[in-house]
């Protein structure tokens, strides 16, 4: 379990800056009950100018905004400000490498009812920075991923995290580090936290939107693949058409860019060193700490 707070960490509660060990809530809230919140997951890293940056701050509060008023959630707050208070939270807090974890929930109410208010938590807490090539062990999940007929996949909302639990418990549990989760057509969707991309003959493939949430890293890594000369596809693919890859890896704000070693204890042929992929979690480090990035692809 990481230890999240100390008898000094502050957070952000509805206005005002708060010891996190004195902050409270209402137990009787339709978030606590139904799992009906939205939230986001950011990070912060220190620059290699030794600055510290909220990395896609934006592109993260809009999507918060976007989950609440897709969940009926009202909104009253808005983005640039929200950016002003997290800055001056991690600096309350003394972090650089941070993640950065707003919560936007429900007052109390048991029943199913819209709310007139929403209330709004912003917690940090340090993050190491990135953890360099480690490879991931993964299983294709007994579970799917939520079907977009019964819920609004692209809000990031509290209740459809239910689902990454299972699935990750269950990876662990079978002695694996993740899960792969299909779509209700037996597609590949994404991991429980993070998107998926696979490589194949120096081009790179991923999941269309539709059946996922589309991530923001996954963005940003469409985007360096445009500017790195690298083809990128988004289609719908079979777990049979990913086995086959080269190499694949998943990629969240949380995760980074994390490279697969084997799928169902299938080994990916390519040398994680030797991908594309791997130029492209290199690439994906110095954007984050704003350090220039050279690639070494002929292509570039
Ligand atoms: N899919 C799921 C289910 C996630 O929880 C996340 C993490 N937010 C992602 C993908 C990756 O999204 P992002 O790159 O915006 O962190």
């Amino acid at each position: 379990m990481g230890s999240y707070y100390n008898d000094d960490t502050v957070l952000w509660l509805n206005g005002t800056f708060v010891k996190a060990k004195e902050a409270t809530m209402d137990l009787y809230s339709q978030s606590f009950h139904y799992g009906y919140a939205v939230f986001e997951g950011i990070r912060s890293y220190k620059t290699h100018l030794g600055e510290t940056r909220i990395f896609k701050a934006v592109e993260h509060y809009d999507r918060l905004q976007r989950s609440a008023l897709d969940m009926n959630m009202p909104y009253t707050w808005n983005t640039s400000e929200l950016i002003s208070i997290t800055c001056e939270l991690l600096q309350k807090n003394g972090l650089q490498d941070a993640y950065i974890r707003p919560v936007v929930y429900a007052p109390a109410n048991m029943k199913f009812d819209q709310n007139e208010r929403s209330f709004l938590v912003i917690e940090v807490w340090k993050m190491e920075p990135f953890l360099g090539e480690q490879l991931v062990r993964v299983m294709t999940s007994s579970f799917q991923r939520p079907n977009p007929k019964g819920f609004k996949i692209t809000a990031k909302a509290s209740g459809h995290y239910v689902n990454s639990i299972l699935a990750s418990q269950e990876a662990k549990a079978k002695g694996y580090d993740e899960a792969l989760l299909l779509d209700m057509n037996n597609h590949v969707a994404e991991a429980p936290g993070a998107n998926v991309f696979f490589e194949k003959d120096g081009r790179l493939f991923t999941p269309a939107a539709g059946n996922i949430l589309p991530g923001i890293t996954r963005a940003t890594v469409i985007e360096l693949c445009q500017e790195m000369g690298v083809p990128v596809i988004e289609k719908f693919f079979t777990i049979e058409e990913l086995k086959n890859a080269d190499t694949a890896f998943f990629c969240g704000t949380a995760a980074e860019i994390v490279g697969i070693e084997s799928l169902d204890d299938e080994k990916f042929p390519m040398p994680w060193n030797q991908s594309v992929s791997r130029q492209i979690q290199e690439a994906y480090k110095h954007l984050v700490t704003e350090k220039e990035f050279k690639s070494s692809l002929a292509l570039a």
